[in-house]
């Protein structure tokens, strides 16, 4: 596995886009809203691994409620997999447990699934694998 990117819920994509910019001498490469998870992505590249900012594109957005509960900042670390269905039987015979085992479409050309955070020292992990 490798760190693919660390995700980031920010309030407004208008700021913080403004200052990764800054902060990484680049700007953003792509921007993705993905409906059904209630989030808009900004992406930047740095170095091997990217910055994912996730905005709420919705009241009841799961960033919405992050952000209530804890605050802007890192809310989860992905890991690229090769091969993702193998990765979430593996993980489950280790005793992990996912929010949802089925992969689904996320940004970015991925099939990704999450981790419990019960399971994961409370931190939030994605797997996302290319789509082919
Ligand atoms: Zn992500």
């Amino acid at each position: 596995m490798k760190l693919e990117h660390i995700g980031i819920a920010v309030k407004s994509l208008g700021i913080s886009d403004e200052l990764f910019s800054k902060l990484l001498g680049t700007e953003s490469y792509k921007k993705e809203t993905v409906e059904r998870e209630g989030v808009v992505t900004s992406f930047y590249a740095a170095g091997e691994s990217k910055i994912e900012l996730l905005e709420a594109s919705r009241e009841e957005s799961p960033i919405s409620r992050f952000i209530d509960k804890k605050g802007e900042g890192i809310h989860h670390l992905a890991f690229g997999v090769e091969n993702i269905l193998y990765e979430v039987a593996r993980l489950k015979k280790e005793g992990f447990e996912f929010i949802s085992e089925e992969p689904k479409e996320g940004a970015d050309n991925k099939l990704i699934v999450f981790l419990h955070p019960k399971c994961t020292n409370g931190v939030l992990v994605e797997l996302c694998q290319e789509k082919q």
